[in-house]
């Protein structure tokens, strides 16, 4: 990609302090674009920033997605000092270690609350603003676990397959107004994701699983997922050979595609 391409273009990030986001800013900054960088932790977006081209460019907005009056503030704060979005990258994420005999339906929601609900609440807060600018492009973060719904992830793939239907019908409602909507699943993608990943009872797993480990490079992802997305695809796959096949048979055949997730390796 050459540099320059997004020439000073507003890209938001959530979940820009660590993994994927931080990768995909770094990309975004490198083609000329004036990133917005979000999560919690306001001193790691600070860190992010200051190693981004440029860093006078681009801003840091600290807050918590999942808080729906932070989001409309932050909403606000971005519109104040960048006058425009236009991109949107719903990516703060929050994964899931656990089978559902294990998990609370206090876990199940939280899950739900950061993957699915401040994922759309985010995007209604931002949607009059890029009606009112006729362009914009929402991407959201998916996975593929939001296809297939694997083994230890049941409410992460829950949620990550409800964003991907939400987003869908996004597209609908808006083709008319300019608005661009894609969805990434990515696969394995080596970030802090199994980390932080909930156990049943809601805590952290706090250790590397072996599939993460062995994942994509995260700044290889985010090249392919920023070349995708500047061209305009709506429906993004990343990942490895083994999660592109389990994408491609589940849609040839479903059945095989569930006798072969059960002997899969997902964590
Ligand atoms: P990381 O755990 O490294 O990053 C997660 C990011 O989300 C952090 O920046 C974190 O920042 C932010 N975040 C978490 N909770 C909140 C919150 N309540 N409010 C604001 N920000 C929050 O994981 P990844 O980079 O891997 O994950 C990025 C996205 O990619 C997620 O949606 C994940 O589900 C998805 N994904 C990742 C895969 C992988 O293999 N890595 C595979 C498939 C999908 P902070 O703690 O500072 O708030």
């Amino acid at each position: 990609m050459s540099q320059g391409n997004l020439d000073q273009k507003v890209v938001w990030i959530t979940g820009a302090s660590s993994g994927i986001g931080e990768a995909l800013a770094q990309v975004f900054a490198n083609l000329g674009a004036k990133v917005v960088l979000s999560a919690r932790r306001g001193e790691e977006l600070e860190r992010v920033r200051q190693q981004l081209n440029h860093p006078e460019n681009h801003l840091c907005v600290a807050f918590d997605v999942t808080q729906a009056d932070q989001a409309q503030q932050a909403v606000e704060q971005v519109i104040e000092k960048c006058q425009r979005i236009d991109y949107l990258i719903n990516n703060a994420g929050l994964s899931q270690r656990a089978l559902i005999a294990d998990t609370t339906i206090d876990t199940e929601r939280r899950i739900m609350e950061i993957d699915y609900f401040a994922q759309i609440s985010m995007t209604k807060c931002v949607l009059p603003y890029l009606e009112n600018q006729g362009s914009g492009h929402v991407i959201f973060i998916s996975s593929v676990a939001g296809l297939l719904g694997t083994q230890y992830r049941a409410s992460y793939s829950a949620a990550k397959g409800a964003i991907h239907m939400w987003a869908n019908s996004l597209r609908a409602e808006y083709a008319e107004k300019g608005l661009n909507v894609s969805v990434v699943f990515p696969g394995f993608v080596k970030t802090n994701v199994s980390f932080n990943a909930l156990n049943g009872a809601g805590q952290a797993q706090a250790h590397q699983d072996e599939a993460i480990e062995n994942g994509l490079k995260a700044d290889d992802f985010a090249q392919k997922v920023v070349k995708a997305v500047m061209n305009d695809q709506e429906y993004i796959v990343i990942g490895g050979l083994k999660e592109k096949l389990g994408v491609a048979i589940s849609r040839i055949s479903p059945k095989l595609m569930y006798k072969m997730i059960r002997k899969s390796k997902v964590k």
